[in-house]
């Protein structure tokens, strides 16, 4: 027995990092499991990396988030396919951890796994009338749009309304507020969804409120996408000028940033050189700052249904604790009639049973990618073997490429770990059965996996039909349609 252990502290400490051969399973094909998966390859020459993802389809929110009418960014889709084409990684998909397969079955069959799932719910405003029909997440709106299968059916109603009212500031608002604006022509050729397509063209929406509950100078939109609705064509734009005054609160922040203050630039000048009036039939969008969302009104011609929110206005004050510019309310309030509400106040990750999980921060607790354990009430034990990446270690936040760098922060952690011997069974081969255990597995639970090349057919079918219609691709949006054509 002895000799045995000896023997593997040996080989231990003669083993290089990159000619261990970890079994790795990565769960989430967004971003960070892509980045995850491509850092993994190239520092382990052994490595055998297995994505999986609870949908047929990999890519994540740059399948389902990213805007259709931004086509560059789904380029990177490319890069990822490579990754996935590498002899030593794998794609699989329809395989959801806490369904398909728990977690702790996973950790039993891999060296490694690393949880890479995002951010499927989200943040909840908290406030009476939140439950009323024709309230939406952005999330839903998005998943709506972009055809993700759990969303296809949300049908918002966009024709018994003249106004929507988007509650939130950042980029995901815009998107959003965009979508909705923007001329159906243009969108046709894009891959928005086709039931998306359908309901916008029929859409009596021609107003749109962006509010959110601080001011110009906080806003947390980037100036690519500020522009990029400001920029769009025959739109009514406005903004209260009063909104855009600076108190030397605000002077200081934008002295020493230099996005906010393009912000502040480009609402100014939008406010500035906007028409006093729309003209008839002008389609319409109000940034409203200073507003924070008390309650939502129900409809008496629609019981059950949304008519519109009742705002308190806010100023900003420095919070004494944290020294941050915080909104509070002033008590005066003012109401907006509208029929459709996104709420676009983040998105939230989801726990999955056996890990350790921060509920307030909705992240999975860790240090630089590993995961700590609450068993004891104490974060600093690690558990061993387990990682965490992208929107599920960070929280909701960051464009595609800031999950690579979170990526190199993972990989470094987990090479660091097997370096040190810390991951017990990298440097024996034949201990963990990886790949061919998590099959067998499916398939003794009857699951269907669909591998890469099912996302493949799925791809070329999706293009051919988007030809027909002079658009990039027609999104397959039925969980049965995307199997069909999968295992055709
Ligand atoms: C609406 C929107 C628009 C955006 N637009 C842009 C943009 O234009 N440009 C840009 O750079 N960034 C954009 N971003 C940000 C970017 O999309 C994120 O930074 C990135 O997608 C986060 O990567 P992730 O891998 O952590 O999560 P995700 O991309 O969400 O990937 C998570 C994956 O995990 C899978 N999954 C979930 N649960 C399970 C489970 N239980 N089992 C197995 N798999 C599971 C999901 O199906 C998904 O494929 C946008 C974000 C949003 C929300």
């Amino acid at each position: 027995m002895a000799f045995t252990r000896m023997l593997r502290c040996l080989s231990r400490s003669f083993t290089t990092v990159s000619s261990i051969s970890p079994r790795v399973c990565i769960v989430g094909s967004g971003p960070a499991g892509f980045y995850t998966a491509d850092k993994i390859l190239k520092a382990h020459e052994g490595a055998q990396v297995d994505i999986i993802d609870r949908l047929p389809t990999p890519f994540g929110l740059v399948r389902s988030g990213v805007a259709p009418d931004h086509p560059e960014t789904k380029t990177v889709t490319n890069q990822f396919s490579r990754i996935v084409q590498n002899g030593r990684c794998s794609f699989l998909g329809n395989v959801s951890l806490g369904s398909s397969i728990s977690l702790s079955e996973l950790r039993g069959l891999y060296d490694v796994v690393v949880l890479c799932y995002g951010a499927e719910s989200d943040r909840a405003l908290g406030i009476p009338g939140e439950a009323l029909a024709g309230i939406y997440s952005a999330r839903e709106f998005v998943w709506w749009y972009n055809g993700h299968p759990d969303c296809r059916n949300l049908a918002p109603d966009l024709k018994n309304t003249d106004t929507a009212v988007v509650v939130g500031q950042g980029n995901v608002a815009l998107d959003v507020a965009r979508v909705l604006l923007r001329s159906t022509s243009e969108l046709a050729k894009t891959d928005i969804a086709s039931h998306a397509l359908a309901a916008l063209e029929e859409s009596s929406i021609r107003k749109v409120y962006v509010v959110g509950r601080r001011g110009p100078v906080q806003a947390s939109f980037t100036a690519k996408e500020l522009r990029e609705i400001l920029g769009i064509k025959n739109l009514y734009i406005h903004i209260e000028e009063a909104d855009l005054h600076k108190t030397p609160a605000d002077e200081e922040v934008l002295k020493n940033n230099r996005i906010n203050r393009r912000i502040h630039e480009l609402l100014s000048k939008a406010a500035t050189s906007a028409a006093p009036f729309p003209t008839l039939g002008q389609r319409e969008l109000h940034f409203v700052f200073f507003r924070k969302p008390e309650r939502f009104s129900e409809s008496d011609a629609r019981p059950g249904h949304v008519a519109g929110v009742n705002f308190e206005r806010t100023i900003i004050r420095e919070d004494v604790g944290s020294g941050k510019q915080v909104a509070v309310g002033t008590g005066q309030f003012d109401d907006l009639e509208c029929g459709l509400i996104l709420k676009s106040i983040g998105y939230k990750s989801v726990c999955v049973e056996g890990l350790p999980f921060d509920p307030r921060n909705g992240i999975v607790p860790n240090i630089r990618g590993r995961v700590l354990s609450d068993s004891t009430g104490d974060l600093t034990e690690v558990e061993k073997g387990l990682y965490v990446c992208g929107w599920l270690k960070r929280g909701p936040t960051g464009i595609i490429a800031t999950n690579l760098y979170c990526a190199e922060e993972t990989v470094a952690s987990i090479s660091e770990d097997i370096k040190k011997g810390i991951l017990p069974s990298t440097s024996d081969p034949s201990s963990k059965p990886g790949r061919e255990g998590l099959l067998q597995l499916l398939d003794s639970k009857n699951s269907t996996v669909i591998p890469f090349e099912g996302w493949q057919k799925i791809d070329a079918e999706e293009k051919r039909r988007g030809c027909l219609k002079n658009k990039p691709r027609e999104k397959l949006t039925s969980w049965q349609e995307l199997f069909e054509v999968a295992r055709k």
